[in-house]
């Protein structure tokens, strides 16, 4: 769908936000969270450091704020024809089961946005450059 070079191919794949080759997380088998969420400290392919500075991922729970209440919402809109507020433990067991069993991805998805916000991709003619390609203004100076 998407290809490498495009930012949502890094958000999609899990992949480094530089060189869109690297993964971020150790294991795709979400099943296994141990490793599905554990992340690397480097890019595997352009040693991009995953961790820029502490508490870098904080404002990733923002983004998984905002995906948890969409998939909540979304849960809500499905389930309102079929069930009348009298049955309200139904909505409170679908929301509640749909957040913990989508806690992996969403963990997952919410950091490779919040990378990308800060990060883009650079082509290997850009990283040979290294870190000053960020700002090209400041390099003509
Ligand atoms: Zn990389």
């Amino acid at each position: 769908m998407y290809k490498p070079g495009h930012r949502m191919y890094s958000i999609v794949k899990m992949r480094c936000p530089r060189c869109h080759e690297g993964n971020i997380f150790h294991s795709n088998a979400l099943f296994n969270p141990s490793a599905a969420l554990k992340m690397h400290g480097s890019c595997s392919a352009c040693g991009f450091n995953y961790q820029p500075e502490p508490g870098f991922y904080f404002g990733a729970s923002y983004v998984s704020y905002a995906i948890t209440t969409a998939i909540a919402i979304a849960v809500f809109v499905v389930l309102f024809p079929f069930f009348s507020w009298e049955e309200e433990w139904i909505y409170f067991t679908a929301i509640g089961g749909s957040i913990v069993l989508s806690f992996p991805v969403v963990f997952r998805l919410s950091r490779s946005i919040w990378m990308n916000f800060f990060f883009r991709y650079k082509s290997p003619e850009e990283r040979a450059l290294g870190e000053d390609a960020d700002f090209p203004a400041l390099r003509k100076r």
